[in-house]
């Protein structure tokens, strides 16, 4: 092997192919560095409870890395750690923290780390030929459609996450309505696609919409429709919509529902909307990047009546299952309306046995793709287990049903309504200014700057409020009182603060 490399690289292996060269190193140094890492991540991930949520990035560390300067000559490999430790692991979103409440981000689950770095290791490329880790992605997501409660024989392919899943799950939907009206290609497609009409509910993620522009409709032809006193899309709002465009000689293809809306945690009606898509001829997508998986879950359950009937779903393990970033996946009932929109052929990627199955690239816009996520999907459910997966969504729900007690025993502050998802939305109720939505901005602001919780704010009926997501196993009641405390301490400040 020496003798190889040397023959083929004589200068950059010395006379003995004895000091290799970066990007290689000796054996001996590769495992000092791993076991360095492996013991600095593990002392970092038990002590960071102990630290602040957040630290503000000094703006001579922020320029430094924003700077972009590549030095001449190479460094020892032992710099990486020390760089990581200095200047990058202070400054963290926060969302490994317990007492971390913004968004939708949760810690990475133990068992996904350790996945993560043996999957970097193996370096398998999950889009083409076959190797193990290619499999097991395929078994991951069929272990992800059963437990969101999709039929039997679902398939589907791992993603970035919730905003590559709804992608997608658009451009899926797009083939499968063209296809069927005969107008995939040809000069019938710029006639029809012209006419593609998108509809979801006015709760809906951004990403939605920004999947459709991805896939080339205008905004004219986004339909955001009303939505109940629940924030639930309202079957009657979307079928008048549907109707109406219809009658306009529009194209009527997609419906979208949300399992989880972002601000309040709603769970669109599911039955409703795949009758109407079944009688009109429109694919039906549920986005459930956050709650997608709460069909198992008994307390959840009556909200995912018919979530089987889908035409595709997409899930988010990064959020829910604390699976390491990136790890979200586009399940579908029938995956050959996956390998209709997305397998290509070229002629340096062929297929090896005829029958073999089709390669994962087949079914999703990627060829080269990690196997992280793969591992530290499977990693994460195989420790968890079934009665894992519903005891820590049952946690979660258990600890938005005691923040929101915290939230309904403190006079100041007011709960609105919200979930069935596990967080809540509440309003400091003796703002004394004229800027009620400016002074929740403002309190959000600060308690992040305190840096002992860390919570977000969001648009709920045109007013800002504040948001807490319970989506962190780590946090304790001890984490949820403090949430209240920073709160109204920061309140405090506002009302005493000049101008406040
Ligand atoms: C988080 C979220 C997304 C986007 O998922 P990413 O993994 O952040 O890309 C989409 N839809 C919903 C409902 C979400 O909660």
């Amino acid at each position: 092997m020496t003798q190889r490399l040397h023959d083929q690289a004589p200068s950059r292996f010395g006379e003995f192919g004895l000091s290799p060269e970066p990007p290689a190193v000796h054996a001996k140094v590769l495992r000092d560095e791993l076991v360095a890492a492996a013991e600095w991540a593990a002392r970092y991930l038990s002590e960071l409870p102990q630290g602040p949520v957040s630290r503000p990035l000094p703006v001579r560390v922020r320029s430094r890395l924003r700077a972009g300067q590549l030095r001449q000559r190479g460094r020892e490999l032992g710099g990486v750690l020390d760089f990581v430790r200095e200047e990058i692991a202070p400054y963290p979103t926060g969302n490994g923290h317990p007492a971390f409440f913004a968004w939708v981000n949760s810690p990475p689950a133990p068992a996904g780390i350790v996945a993560d770095l043996l999957a970097c290791a193996i370096n398998a490329t999950c889009g083409m030929g076959e190797n193990a880790l290619m499999d097991l992605e395929r078994g991951t997501v069929r272990m992800l459609a059963d437990l969101a409660g999709l039929p039997d024989g679902a398939g589907g392919v791992l993603t970035s996450g919730g905003s590559m899943a709804n992608l997608l799950a658009l451009a899926t939907a797009r083939t499968w309505f063209l296809a069927r009206r005969g107008s995939a290609d040809g000069p019938a497609f710029d006639h029809d696609h012209a006419r593609l009409t998108l509809y979801y509910s006015a709760q809906a993620h951004m990403s939605v919409a920004k999947a459709a522009a991805c896939i080339g409709l205008p905004a004219h032809r986004l339909r955001p429709v009303a939505t109940d006193p629940h924030d639930r899309l309202d079957p009657a709002a979307l079928r008048a919509a549907v109707t109406a465009d219809l009658d306009a000689g529009l194209l009527p293809f997609c419906a979208v529902t949300t399992l989880g809306t972002t601000a309040t945690g709603a769970v669109d009606p599911l039955e409703p909307v795949t009758e109407l898509c079944r009688s009109v001829g429109m694919w039906h997508h549920a986005d459930g990047a956050w709650g997608g998986l709460g069909a198992g879950v008994p307390a959840l359950a009556p909200h995912y009546v018919g979530v089987g009937g889908v035409d595709s779903l997409t899930v988010d393990p990064h959020k829910t299952l604390s699976v390491p970033v990136g790890c979200g996946a586009l399940l579908v009932p029938d995956p050959e309306h996956l390998h209709t929109a997305f397998a290509h052929q070229a002629s340096y990627l062929t297929a090896g046995e005829p029958d073999a199955l089709p390669w994962l690239s087949h079914a999703t816009i990627e060829l080269t793709r990690p196997g992280t996520r793969a591992l530290g999907l499977w990693a994460t459910l195989h420790h968890l287990g079934r009665d894992g997966v519903t005891g820590l969504i049952e946690h979660y729900l258990a600890f938005a049903d005691g923040l929101r007690e915290r939230i309904t025993a403190e006079p100041r502050l007011q709960l609105l309504a919200g979930g069935p998802l596990p967080v809540a939305c509440f309003r400091i109720t003796d703002p004394d200014g004229g800027d009620p939505d400016g002074l929740h901005t403002r309190v959000a602001r600060r308690v992040q700057d305190n840096g002992r919780a860390y919570l977000a704010t969001v648009a709920v009926h045109g007013r800002t409020v504040l948001r807490a997501a319970l989506c962190n196993y780590r946090t304790t009641p001890d984490d949820l009182d403090l949430l209240i405390h920073e709160v109204l301490h920061a309140a405090d400040a506002e009302h005493s603060a000049p101008g406040g």
